[in-house]
Order: C-alpha cells, then structure tokens, then sequence
C-alpha cells in the first residue's frame, strides 16, 4: 500500500472569518505498504466485556456480522464556531433506523472555540471530546487537562462525559496514552486501521494492535479498560489508505467511489464501524478565503459528502453514532433487533418547562459567525470573541490557567448532582427533580481548580448513563421497510 501524501496539504492554515482564525491542522499519518509483525496477544477467555476486549475483525459478544448494525461515525476535529456547526449539521442531516437524528462527536481544540456552541452541541446529544488545548503534537497533560476543565467550565459539559481523545495530528505516542489513562478518559481515538488491522474497537489491557510499525505495539503500554476506537482508512483506487478529509485527496466522484467501495467492504464483510472523518474548515465557505490548492470549492465538496453520506444512509441496519453511543454498544453488545430500545440511542430532549441557558436556548448567528443571544455572556479578549452560558473569565484563558477566576458572580456552575442540559445557570437550580432523571458525575477530576476533589473517583467516568424525563421527544417513528418517516415534532 502506498504512502498518502495528498492530506498533508491540510496542515495548511486554511481560512480567515471576520471574528476568528480558521485552521485545518491534522493529516493522514503516513501508512507504511507492508505490515509489520504484531506483537499483540489477548486471550478471550480472560479479556472479557463489559470491561475488556480483545482486538478482533469479528463483531464483539459472538455475534455473527449479519446481526449487528452498521455504525457510522461521523467525526469533526479542531474548534467549534458558528459556520462549522452549521457544516456538521448538514453532514449530519440523516436519522437512525429508529428515527432519531444522526449523532455526531467532535474533538474539540481551544482556540477560537465559541463555548455556547460547544454546549448547543452538547445539549443536542452529541459528543464533545478532547483535543487538547492549543493543538499541539505529544501533548502535555497539562495540555489534555486544559482542555478538558475549559469544556466543563465554559461550555458546561459534564466532566464525566467528556470521556474521549483525539491527538493532535493524530501524532499519538505512549505517554499521551498513559496519560489519558491517567486523567480518566474512557478511550482514545487516533490509531489507524487499514484492512489487515481493521479492528473492532478493543481495550488497551493487552497494549495497541493497530500502527504496529510505529513499534507502539511493542511499547509495552498496558491500560486496562481504556478503549481504542480506531480510525478506520479509505483505500483509493491507487491502493492509498486515507484517512481524514478523503475529499480533499480526489474529485468529488473519486470521494464518491472510494467510500462506498470501503463502506461495502465493512458492511458485506465484518461489519467494523466505518469511519467519516474531516476537519468541517475544508466544507466550509468562507468569503474572500482562498480554498485548499488542487481541491474544489468547499461547498461542493460538502454537498457532494452529503449525497454520499445519505446513499449510506439509505442503506438497511445503518447507524449514525457517536464514538460515546458506539462504546455503549461495545461494552453490551445487542442484536440489530434490540439496538432501537437501548437508552443510549434514544433521542429526547428535556422539557425544563422555561427557556434557560443549558444550550438549547435562543441563538442567532450574524452573517459573520458572531453568536449572541439574550441568555449568554460574551467574554471578549480582543482575539478571541465567545459565549458562555455561565462567567467569564477575568483574563484570557491559557494552557497553564485555562479558568482564569471569573469576572463576576452571577452564574453558577454546574453541579456534580445535575446534568448541565437541566441547569439553569442564572437561578443556579437543577429543574430535573425526579429520580428518572438523577444524575451523578463520576468523573475523575482534572486540575486542583475544578474544586472536584483529588483525584479519587471512578476510572471510566459516567458509568451510570442519564436517563431523561419529562421529556419533548423528538423522535420520529420510522417505517422502516417503507424507508419512510412521519415527523412527530
Ligand atoms: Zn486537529
């Protein structure tokens, strides 16, 4: 297999908006053409889930291929602004066979990310992760520590379900991943899988199984009960693995081509997640910012990854998740038939009986991605702009400070007692008032500043999932052996 150059074209600083700096940073890891000998071993008998999992190309819980579903991630690195969320929106603008909206998960870097943004996303059920604060490769802990007490802090994420992480430039290495053990991250997620390494996602107790040329299977890394959702490549009709923004290696029919040859090659065969990964930067239009040299327009290559995605799909047993959803279904598996009344791919959202600031409230975005709304604070740091739901920092954050002490006192943080989708920050009141809705953040805490604690708690986060009610639910009901949907809401 040939060596892919074509994405490092994306280590470009890509584009410019009227409020922010826009930058597409990771590539492609170069892929060598020949396997190297694995050093992985795992014993089944002893690797057992819900807690471990061995590396395997065969579904997990002894299921056969045709019983289980299709997942598809779709996946966004780098920050979260107006014009990129509305990019995600489009990619993920398909339902589940059991009639909710696609989830998605983003990898969230620092800088000139709008943290109300973050929060909507959140508060829509999907996934927010870790990629560090200011997008550096090897990171420091400090680096992933930042990042994550700033997701908490500003855009009120739970600590315990930010359980994800993505390196920067997808540049992983031991230490990074002794380190996300370490800060109580439930999995990682930057190894590439090709086709003879094309795993299942699998527990690190018996080390990696995926890059074995980079040595890092030899490494000696054991982290028992941390995941390892591998990035799965699209091979190209030159026999070259791409792996992020695929579009950005051919024309839109090439794109066309090569994802639906891989996704068939998942779906008819073991059936292994499959894999959408870009930086939302590159589908992006931004006026008077120049595209990527050699690539097409942003727009038309969004459009062109909205078809492919819907051909998918179209497709029976398919489903869009978030890498948080697809581990829920990892660590039980359930047959096809079973998936639809799972509580992890249920999609209600919660009836707080006022409008309040948890993400779901009124937000307009100006033409020029400036996001405002009557219920968020703008914290202003003349190079960075963004909304809060709760105080602004009275300096502008930094890897060494990231929750610099607020500049006032008139909101209240999130409660380790409430999920932040039932908080209201201004009142400083919890309006879920049920059992149904308990919640309970078990996450390990982050920095001496978060004032959770030292350390103790549990290893893999939120093991007890919310359950939401009352709920508005947005579910539609599918009929689908007809592939139709009535719209309830
Ligand atoms: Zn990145």
């Amino acid at each position: 297999m040939k060596i892919s150059t074509a994405i490092l074209s994306s280590l470009v600083a890509l584009a410019v908006t009227p409020t922010s700096w826009v930058f597409a940073q990771d590539g492609t890891p170069n892929i060598p053409t020949t396997g190297t000998a694995s050093s992985y071993a795992c014993d089944p008998n002893t690797c057992k889930l819900p807690t471990c999992q061995c590396a395997s190309q065969s579904p997990p819980g002894g299921l056969k291929p045709e019983e289980v579903p299709q997942f598809v991630t779709i996946t966004f690195d780098d920050s979260i602004q107006a014009k990129l969320v509305e990019t995600a929106h489009a990619l993920l603008n398909v339902r589940n066979p059991n009639g909710c909206p696609a989830k998605g998960s983003w990898y969230v870097s620092m800088e000139y990310t709008d943290f109300s943004l973050v929060q909507q996303w959140y508060a829509n059920g999907h996934e927010v992760a870790d990629h560090t604060f200011s997008h550096v490769g090897t990171p420091s802990a400090q680096e992933i520590q930042a990042a994550r007490a700033m997701l908490h802090e500003y855009a009120g994420a739970p600590l315990g379900k930010i359980q994800g992480f993505r390196a920067p430039f997808l540049n992983y290495t031991a230490d990074t991943l002794n380190e996300i053990s370490k800060q109580g991250f439930v999995y990682d997620s930057s190894a590439t899988a090709v086709t003879d390494d094309c795993y299942w996602p699998y527990t690190l107790d018996n080390g990696m199984a995926n890059d074995c040329w980079t040595g890092i299977c030899g490494a000696g890394i054991k982290l028992p009960g941390v995941w390892e959702i591998p990035m799965y490549a699209v091979v190209d009709n030159a026999n070259t693995a791409q792996l992020m923004d695929v579009y950005l290696a051919g024309s839109s029919q090439d794109v066309t081509t090569w994802t639906t040859t891989n996704f068939d090659r998942h779906y008819n065969g073991n059936r292994q997640p499959f894999g959408i990964y870009v930086h939302p930067t590159h589908l992006t239009k931004f006026d008077g910012v120049p595209i990527v040299p050699g690539a097409e327009e942003p727009d038309v290559m969004q459009k062109n990854l909205v078809e492919v995605i819907q051909q998918i799909a179209a497709k029976e047993n398919v489903w869009f998740v978030s890498n948080a959803q697809l581990l829920e279904w990892m660590k039980n598996p359930v047959p096809i038939s079973k998936l639809a009344e799972q509580s992890y791919m249920k999609c209600d959202l919660p009836n707080t009986g006022k409008e309040i600031c948890n993400g779901l409230q009124n937000i307009t975005v100006a033409d020029t991605g400036v996001v405002s709304s009557a219920l968020t604070n703008n914290c202003n740091f003349n190079v960075t702009n963004w909304g809060t739901c709760f105080n602004c920092p009275s300096a502008a954050p930094t890897v060494d400070n990231p929750t610099p002490p607020p500049a006032s006192s008139d909101r209240h943080a999130v409660p380790d007692n409430c999920d932040s989708i039932w908080w209201d920050p201004v009142a400083g009141q919890c309006l879920c008032t049920t059992d149904s809705c308990a919640y309970k953040d078990t996450a390990v805490p982050v920095n001496g500043t978060d004032g959770k604690g030292n350390g103790s708690g549990s290893k893999d986060g939120d093991s007890a999932a919310i359950s939401i009610s009352p709920v508005v639910s947005v579910a539609v009901i599918g009929s689908v052996a007809a592939g139709a949907f009535s719209l309830l809401l």
